[in-house]
């Protein structure tokens, strides 16, 4: 039953699969167990949704790895 889970996604705290979790040279970026929200860690905050810019950042340091 993942009702309870949800519910906590829906309140904004996230359970971040670290056995996924990847570092792009800044920060760890994983996914939500539950509800697979991508995250990245906050230094001072901890696990979180990452802003856009954030995306866009780590969107082009994954394609600039690639090839
Ligand atoms: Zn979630």
């Amino acid at each position: 039953m993942r009702l309870v889970n949800q519910l906590s996604c829906l309140l904004g705290r996230h359970t971040p699969d670290r056995g996924q979790a990847r570092h792009d040279l800044d920060y760890w970026w994983s996914t939500c167990k539950s509800c697979g929200t991508v995250l990245v860690r906050d230094p001072i905050k901890g696990w979180r949704v990452p802003t856009t810019q954030e995306m866009e950042n780590h969107d082009r340091k994954a394609a600039g790895r690639a090839g």
